[in-house]
């Protein structure tokens, strides 16, 4: 297949991309790592007008620790991602989940940014961004504001970003003692999307949960932060607690029936995931251990 006509611009600053896109609205695509967004060109899923090339503007792929929380800047190549320091150390579900994102060829082109944007609802970094109570910086004719990640997703391929903005960088709580985290998925094959995704972020204080935030994806139509989360808050984490935590937010999602498995078994992968999440991110939290 090939692509519809479009123009193509390449703004060289961020004042010039909002200004495209605040005359072309909802006409124009923002291309970042094109991993996402030259597929669906392609299979002329998508057929804006204007095609806006942020690749060329500076400052926006910064990874950067500040004051308790990780600053990625849009266009970080999620493989930069992978291989800094920062985020093995202080953001290590990030760290978990990244090896999960498409092939270490895509990671190449594929940004932080371009995969928030682009509100996958089976992508891992947005379940990640949702499990750590991450944030969106934006920019727009507006100027500048925050959205939560609870506020962000909206539904499949959907998020709260207006036409006219562009996400310009993601906030990432760091990991801090006494905190923990975890990860898991199935996917039929590595690379593949997942089945079903889940992770947890905890806090133990003095032997209880002070903070729990459980989320999972897949059979959701977004990343969802479970209201599961809170039967961890003041209790420790035991093998039942856990599989209490994950029986409940089987009862949050109604899978559907796929090709690739049931509704039974992805309802069945869903309560075995969080079960896991739960039980490891405690683990870590106590015992500081990264699996
Ligand atoms: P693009 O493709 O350039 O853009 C994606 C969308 O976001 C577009 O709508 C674009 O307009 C918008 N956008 C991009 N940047 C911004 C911005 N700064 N502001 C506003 N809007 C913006 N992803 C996963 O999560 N898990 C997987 O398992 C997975 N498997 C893959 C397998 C293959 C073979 C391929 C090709 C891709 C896969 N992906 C997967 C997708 C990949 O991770 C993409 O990189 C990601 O979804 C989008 O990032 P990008 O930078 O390429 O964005």
């Amino acid at each position: 297949m090939k692509p519809p006509h479009f123009d193509y611009v390449r703004p060289e600053s961020l004042e010039e991309a909002l200004d495209v896109l605040a005359e072309h609205g909802d006409e124009a695509k923002v291309l970042a790592g094109g991993q996402s967004l030259v597929p669906m060109l392609n299979m002329r899923l998508a057929r804006p007008a204007v095609v806006v090339d942020v690749n060329r503007i500076g400052g926006l792929d910064g990874i950067a620790a500040d004051n308790g929380v990780v600053n990625i800047g849009a266009l970080a190549r999620q493989s930069a991602c992978e291989r800094a320091e920062v985020v093995r150390l202080r953001l290590p579900l990030m760290a978990e989940c990244l090896p999960h994102v498409g092939h270490y060829v895509t990671r190449n082109r594929g940004t932080v940014g371009g995969s928030i944007a682009h509100g996958d609802s089976k992508a891992e970094l947005p379940l990640a961004l949702v499990a750590l109570g991450g944030s969106a910086l934006v920019r727009g004719p507006a100027g500048e504001r925050t959205v939560p990640s609870e506020e962000l997703f909206v539904t499949h391929y959907t998020t709260s970003l207006e036409p006219v903005e562009l996400l310009v960088a993601t906030i990432w709580p760091a990991a801090s003692s006494g905190w923990g985290s975890a990860f898991e998925e199935l996917a039929l094959r590595a690379g593949d999307y997942a089945l079903a995704l889940a992770a947890c972020t905890l806090e133990v204080r003095a032997g209880r949960v002070s903070s729990a935030r459980v989320a999972l994806a897949g059979p959701s139509d977004r990343p969802l932060l479970c209201q599961a989360s809170t039967l961890l808050v003041g209790e420790p984490v035991t093998s039942e607690l856990a599989r209490e935590v994950g029986a409940a937010a089987q009862t949050e999602v109604e899978p559907s029936e796929g090709v690739h498995a049931s509704a039974a078994y992805v309802r069945h992968l869903v309560g075995l995931l969080v079960e896991r999440v739960v039980a490891r991110a405690s683990r870590n939290a106590t015992e500081g251990a990264r699996d």
